[in-house]
């Protein structure tokens, strides 16, 4: 398999001047990722940890008062590695949405309320496809749609004549138009009752099978994740704390903080109370020293609270940044 996406080291940060004052929020700090051909690739954690943010450097979009301090982000060019955050607007511009694409949190911002669908359709392939003319392009949306098992009929409907979940799976219709390598779709099922999830869910999983590519999504729904993920990753404070392939994740989790996220999922007969992590996640202004889930850990120990644990290796391709299992790189495994 290939690599189709790959951050390194990055930290990015929002700078805000709050009463004459600076504020960094160390929203993304420190994450590395490697992302494969052909899979779903779950990034899961709970609010605020930085996931949305994540997906924005990865889609090399950082507007202020989001700036990018370190690191770089790859996107594969036949056999070579192109560093996107490197690259000039007009490089990126042909790279989005041919590439890479991005579904955003909620779809009502990606259409215009007072425009039919089947016009936001033609400005985005106006805008990327050359020598065609209207009623081809028109065409080839139809012809998208119809694939996706959507009627191409909503193209004349308005956004708010769609329900939620309509709107939903037509903005992933817009995001996957150009066949991209890659997809980044962030809370795709937020706002969504259990019915229209399940078809956004299914829609994206015929996608990826339709096109062969990465499907990146974010959620904080670890059901989501054991459903549709083939490989996740657990983020915590802006960082990196477990990586696994899905079924390793939920059979054999490592860190207590992706233990605490899979026991407070809720199980069909089981009447137990679930039990969530204590606290709340640190504020990403001052996060705490060391192990950033120390103060919520039952495990903490002293070293938890003033070193931080390195990413290591513990079994084939499952890793995890915990004092438990070593947490160094040149530390010793008990
Ligand atoms: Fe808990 Fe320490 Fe592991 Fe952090 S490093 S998760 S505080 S045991």
């Amino acid at each position: 398999m290939k690599t189709v996406l790959k951050a390194e080291n990055l930290r990015a940060f929002y700078v805000l001047q709050v009463a004459g004052r600076k504020k960094v929020i160390q929203a993304v700090n420190g994450v590395n990722l490697d992302i494969q051909e052909d899979q779903v690739y779950g990034i899961a954690g709970e609010s605020g940890c930085g996931k949305t943010t994540l997906l924005k450097v990865l889609f090399a979009k950082a507007d202020p008062p989001l700036q990018i301090f370190e690191g770089a982000v790859y996107y594969r060019e036949n056999d070579s590695l192109l560093n996107a955050i490197e690259l000039d607007s007009e490089q990126m511009r042909k790279l989005r949405w041919t590439y890479i694409s991005y579904i955003p949190q909620g779809s009502m911002s990606v259409f215009n309320p007072v425009k039919k669908i089947k016009s936001t359709f033609l400005d985005f392939l106006q805008s990327h496809v050359q020598n065609r003319v209207k009623k081809e392009l028109l065409a080839l949306a139809e012809e998208h749609l119809r694939k996706l098992g959507l009627y191409p009929r909503l193209l004349d409907a308005y956004p708010h004549q769609l329900s939620g979940g309509m709107r939903q799976r037509v903005s992933i219709a817009l995001a996957t138009l150009l066949s991209p390598r890659v997809i980044l779709a962030d809370e795709p099922t937020t706002a969504l009752d259990v019915v229209a999830q399940r078809a956004v869910l299914q829609l994206l999983q015929e996608i990826q099978k339709q096109l062969k590519n990465t499907i990146v999504l974010v959620t904080h729904d670890m059901g989501i994740h054991a459903n549709i993920a083939t490989h996740m990753v657990i983020m915590y404070a802006g960082k990196i704390v477990e990586e696994a392939s899905t079924e390793e994740m939920f059979t054999n989790p490592f860190h207590p903080y992706t233990r605490y996220l899979i026991n407070s999922l809720p199980r069909i007969g089981d009447k137990r109370v679930r039990e969530s992590a204590p606290g709340n996640p640190p504020s990403l202004v001052d996060p705490p020293p060391g192990c950033a889930f120390h103060p919520r850990c039952p495990e903490a120990t002293e070293l938890c609270s003033s070193k931080q644990p390195d990413f290591v290796e513990v079994s084939a391709g499952h890793k995890v940044a915990c004092w438990l299992y070593g947490g160094a790189n040149h530390g010793t495994f008990t």
